[in-house]
């Protein structure tokens, strides 16, 4: 949609893969949360665990986002089993309930391109790297100060480290305190 207009995004397809598992029994109300020691993010759907890796080695760049498995491969169920067991020890009566798997819109730093275009009036709010809803608020404001000219109001946050131009310049975006081991969204 952009390259016609002389416009790149450095934006690749990746297949990501989550699991769900029934832990046999009630286990309360767990929050959402993101496990950087075992490499996984979880969170309840209904009575089941919805469990994602979230190690860059779990990512796999596909060529067309159209052409991916709908279900996660054995190897990623044996590790999310082996990651759910380290965490939840002593589940009930554990099982894997199903598996299911898409594809997100991954940068090369795995920040969001929020940025205005040299086409004028053209704005770009793409590339959230698996990270998409729950920035979505924030995306929301600072795409509306660009597109307003207001200066900046969220507070800490300068919207240059979104420009579309940084990759060509390689000014990553990265975070100033990254856990190791996962992937870095600021
Ligand atoms: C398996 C999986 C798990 C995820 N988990 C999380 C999570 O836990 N937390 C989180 O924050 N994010 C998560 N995400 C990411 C989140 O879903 C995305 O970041 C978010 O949906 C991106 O929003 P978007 O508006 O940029 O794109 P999309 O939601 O993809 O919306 C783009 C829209 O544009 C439409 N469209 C495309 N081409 C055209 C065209 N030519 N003309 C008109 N319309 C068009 C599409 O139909 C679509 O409706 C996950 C993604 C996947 C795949």
């Amino acid at each position: 949609m952009l390259r016609p207009l002389g416009i790149e995004v450095d934006i690749r397809p990746t297949w990501v893969q989550e699991v769900l598992i029934d832990p046999g029994g009630r286990l309360g109300d767990p929050p959402v949360f993101s496990d950087v020691v075992s490499g996984q993010y979880v969170h309840m759907r209904g009575a089941e665990l919805l469990v994602g890796a979230s190690s860059p080695q779990a990512r796999v760049g596909i060529d067309d986002p159209d052409v991916f498995s709908r279900h996660a491969t054995a190897r990623m169920v044996e590790e999310t089993v082996e990651r759910v067991g380290h965490r939840f020890p002593g589940l009930p009566q554990p099982r894997v309930a199903g598996t299911w798997t898409g594809v997100i819109d991954e940068t090369p730093d795995q920040n969001p391109v929020m940025s205005a275009t040299d086409c004028a009036g053209l704005f770009v709010a793409a590339g959230f790297s698996g990270h998409g809803f729950k920035i979505s608020p924030a995306v929301g404001q600072l795409m509306a100060d660009l597109v307003t000219g207001a200066p900046p109001s969220i507070p800490g946050v300068d919207p240059r480290d979104f420009d579309l131009d940084r990759f060509a310049e390689g000014r990553l975006l990265r975070s100033r305190f990254p856990y190791a081991g996962v992937t870095g969204i600021r």
